[in-house]
């Protein structure tokens, strides 16, 4: 990449990042203050370390990740109570790793190199780390997703049953699934929205979109704790319409796969269908480095249609770059990155560190 497109891009990560920019300064004047009261007072190793401590972390980070060790927490409990640990775990597993989803991602990654919308090896850098990025979802994401559901729907029944609509009860499955299934999708884009509102959620959020080499892997590319708003935003129409009676897993597995299927390195606008589903070519354009406000929508267009924020793609458009401006979050294309694995890790660790977002 040439230096004076690096610079440019710097530039603008650092308008991305503003409330977490500000906040390191203000850390450097504490250090500097701490620094001349060392010198009147001889005794600020204890400020200075607190000042170190604030400089190299992340308080909001740490916040959600103790918010999701909570809702684990009760999901654990009351599945160990209930004597369902294990049923319920396998039960999710079966839901988020069916062969459906599977011969899914299998089908699209063979059409990606059929047809891509970017040319690319099989092994492209991008590629692996997804690959990296879909062994943790399975051994990790999944049984985290299973148990954020079941503890937010354990805490909605405990400490808000009043949101349970009864009245649904005798609604038709015929229309309480399909009205559950797409207030379920708003939820999810109310998520999403929040995810790139709110710098928080965002320091989480800016690891998906830090791919620049899209495939149908880079679905799984996501933190875990990135999760656990969407959970709990998603599971609160589920316990309000459908109380009594679960959605059938085939319906859940149907979701994840058009889910899935969005990020495929393919030019696909589905047609007609694209006005109303979210296609790839749409979804890339949420991709983009400079149009990540537009195009939010899980599966269903009609909440940025809505929200005004649908920008809907043609086959003629040319196929636009991908990934975050400056790389605020370390990624494989870079030169300097490590193995697979270690940059994982430090994929994971950067919402963490205060100055990793610079
Ligand atoms: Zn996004
Ligand atoms: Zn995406």
């Amino acid at each position: 990449m040439p230096a004076s497109q690096v610079q440019a891009r710097g530039t603008a990560a650092d308008d991305r990042w503003p409330s977490a920019g500000a906040g390191e300064d203000p850390a450097g004047a504490g250090e500097d203050r701490n620094g001349a009261g060392e010198e009147r007072i001889g005794a600020g190793a204890g400020a200075g370390f607190r000042v170190a401590w604030r400089r190299r972390l992340c308080p909001s980070s740490f916040a959600l990740a103790g918010l999701t060790a909570v809702i684990v927490w009760v999901a654990v409990t009351a599945l160990l109570r209930r004597g369902q640990l294990a049923t319920v775990l396998s039960a999710g597993r079966a839901e988020l790793a069916a062969p459906l989803l599977v011969a899914l991602v299998v089908a699209t990654s063979i059409c990606e190199q059929i047809w891509p919308a970017e040319r690319r090896p099989v092994l492209a850098h991008g590629h692996v780390q997804d690959a990296c990025f879909v062994a943790l979802h399975a051994v990790v994401v999944i049984p985290l997703m299973t148990l954020l559901s079941v503890g937010a729907a354990t805490l909605l029944a405990g400490h808000a049953p009043w949101i349970e609509l009864r009245a649904t009860e005798h609604w038709p499955g015929w229309l309480l699934i399909p009205v559950t299934v797409v207030a379920m999708d708003g939820a999810n884009w109310l998520a999403h929205y929040a995810d790139h509102r709110l710098d928080p959620l965002w320091r989480f959020h800016a690891l998906h979109h830090s791919q620049e080499e899209l495939s149908v892997l880079t679905s799984f590319r996501a933190h875990p704790l990135m999760h656990t708003t969407g959970f709990l935003l998603a599971t609160i129409p589920v316990v309000a319409l459908m109380p009594a009676r679960p959605i059938a897993p085939v319906l859940i597995t149907i979701y994840v796969c058009i889910g899935t299927l969005q990020h495929a390195n393919l030019r696909w606008t589905f047609g007609p269908a694209g006005r109303v589903l979210v296609s790839p070519a749409y979804h890339r354009l949420h991709h983009a480095p400079d149009t990540q406000d537009v195009n939010l929508g899980v599966v269903l267009t009609i909440w940025d249609v809505l929200a005004g924020l649908a920008q809907f793609p043609s086959r003629a458009d040319a196929v636009g770059r991908t990934g975050l401006d400056g790389r605020p979050v370390p990624v494989e294309q870079d030169d300097s990155a490590g193995s697979a694995l270690l940059l994982l890790a430090e994929q994971l660790a950067e919402p963490f560190h205060a100055r990793g977002i610079g």
